[in-house]
């Protein structure tokens, strides 16, 4: 079989990838281990505008999350969504009400409360919150759809890939009976692990989420402190996260259940019934300075890269996998802050 691009990884990087090249024209197949190691699986796909305990709006957000909100409406699996933002003390509550003075933050800051229980008395807002306009963006959806149009043409080997079996030249790239004018590594925090790209400063991050059944009453926006709480529908919510640096696998901890479901509980005034019906692990691409890898391997020119998506993977990945195509298809400079030439090789 001769291709364009092989493409290892099927998440939210390579999913969008794959469509960017066939839109183009390009021919590809694609390499995925059954998201066997998937931080898009387990992530809730929370798009918050403002965050952090400085609760700040990241660069550029403003252009990423337009350019996501139209192509991840295309795709169906963009869902519009309200954040409220509990603050932890005066001092969260006084740069919240600062950031209402800031024009770039304004579309997406609806309100600011003040007090306990002004959006809602059901809950421990006791510092008042910011509610945001946010989003949620439907991954399992996604990455399942994109599998089937996938698989249907011929385009997909479930297989587990190892960057020593390419073998690599002017002409292009072999892998089994595949031929590709390039390969384009989609495999998430793997590529810190092993391969052609390790040696660039990589920072993967394991988080925990949970599902889970309770009897608190829905609301109409995604609870956000520390981790957050978004609401499914009758009474199924999603909860997390945590950060963890070292032990990196898709193994869920028993400590960590129990902190995220005492967490779940803390955002209500009422003591609230749980019961766990899922209870996940991934890795998050996270890089040094919190901006995605993406372009050629500095020795091997027909060997590319598009990952290091980090924690906001949704609101990074739409824009930068059609800057990405471009940038493999057409030659256009790839932003400077996202290729990965500002890192020198080992
Ligand atoms: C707990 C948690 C919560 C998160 N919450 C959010 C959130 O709310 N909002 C947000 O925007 N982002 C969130 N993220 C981050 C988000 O998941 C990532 O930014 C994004 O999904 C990364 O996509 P990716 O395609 O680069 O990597 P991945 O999704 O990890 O995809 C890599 C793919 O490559 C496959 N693969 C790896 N190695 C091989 C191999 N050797 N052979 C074959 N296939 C292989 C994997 O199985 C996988 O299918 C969260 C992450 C975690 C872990």
């Amino acid at each position: 079989m001769q291709v364009d691009f092989l493409i290892v990884g099927q998440g939210l990087a390579g999913s969008l990838l794959a469509k960017e090249l066939l839109r183009r024209g390009r021919t590809i197949h694609v390499v995925d281990d059954r998201w066997r190691s998937s931080s898009s699986q387990v992530a809730a796909g929370l798009m918050t505008p403002l965050t952090g305990r400085r609760f700040t709006l990241t660069k550029g957000y403003p252009e990423l999350f337009a350019a996501a909100q139209a192509r991840l409406t295309e795709l169906g699996v963009f869902r519009p969504a309200q954040v409220y933002r509990m603050f932890v003390d005066d001092e969260q509550r006084a740069k919240g009400i600062k950031r209402t003075e800031c024009t770039s933050c304004q579309p997406f800051i609806a309100r600011v409360t003040s007090a306990r229980g002004e959006l809602d008395e059901g809950l421990t807002d006791d510092f008042g919150g910011a509610l945001m306009n946010g989003a949620w963006v439907d991954l399992p959806k996604l990455l399942s759809e994109v599998r089937a149009e996938l698989v249907a043409a011929g385009n997909l080997a479930e297989a587990n890939f190892e960057p020593a079996d390419v073998t690599s030249s002017a002409e292009g790239v072999v892998w089994r009976q595949v031929r590709a004018g390039a390969i384009v590594y989609c495999d998430g925090y793997k590529s810190a692990q092993r391969g052609p790209f390790k040696y660039l400063p990589w920072q993967p991050a394991k988080g925990e989420s949970l599902t889970l059944r309770s009897d608190v009453v829905d609301k109409p926006f995604i609870l956000n402190r520390e981790g957050w709480a978004l609401p499914l529908g009758q009474g199924v919510w999603r909860t997390g996260t945590n950060w963890q640096w070292d032990q990196l696998d898709e193994a869920p901890t028993e400590p960590q259940k129990e902190k995220l479901i005492r967490r779940f509980r803390s955002y209500f005034g009422e003591e609230v019934q749980v019961e766990v019906t899922a209870h996940i692990a991934g890795v998050r691409p996270c890089t040094s300075d919190s901006h995605p890898f993406m372009g050629t391997h500095p020795q091997q020119p027909r060997t590319h890269l598009f990952g290091g998506l980090g924690p906001r993977g949704t609101v990074w990945a739409p824009l930068m996998a059609d800057e990405m195509a471009a940038y493999l298809c057409e030659g256009r400079a790839l932003r400077k802050e996202c290729d990965l030439a500002r890192f020198p090789a080992a």
